[in-house]
């Protein structure tokens, strides 16, 4: 369990968790299930999450973020933004689209269109 201090476009948001995620794309490596609705690899936000613990409440939270039903906000914290400090007393290792980017403190900020991608239509075979 950590304390986080988490900015985002600077609003401060404090909160207790065991795990923090930050991601962009949402993609949990299955088509068509994502870490939560509102995650959109093309909106210009990153998204924060932290998972209070390892309960089966916090569990039944993520689930229900992943089918678009509010989940209980003492179990999961979501937010969206364009610039993400996030501190923690102590470090924590952050991940970011399932990749572990470090640990706290971390600073993480979009950067619109410096990554040209090309995609194929998804019904190409
Ligand atoms: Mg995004």
């Amino acid at each position: 369990m950590a304390h986080y201090r988490i900015t985002v476009d600077g609003v401060v948001h404090e909160t207790d968790g065991k795990n923090c995620l930050i991601d962009n794309a949402g993609n949990l490596g299955m088509p068509g299930i994502s870490a939560s609705p509102l995650t959109s690899v093309n909106d210009g936000l990153l998204d924060v999450t932290v998972v209070r613990d390892n309960s089966i409440s916090s569990l039944i939270a993520i689930s229900d973020q992943m089918r678009g039903v509010e989940p209980n906000p003492d179990a999961l914290k979501h937010w969206q933004g364009r610039e993400i400090h996030i501190a923690s007393d102590p470090p924590q290792g952050i991940q970011g689209d399932g990749e572990v980017w470090g640990f706290t403190p971390i600073m993480v900020k979009v950067l619109p269109g410096v990554l040209p991608i090309m995609t194929l239509p998804t019904d190409r075979p």
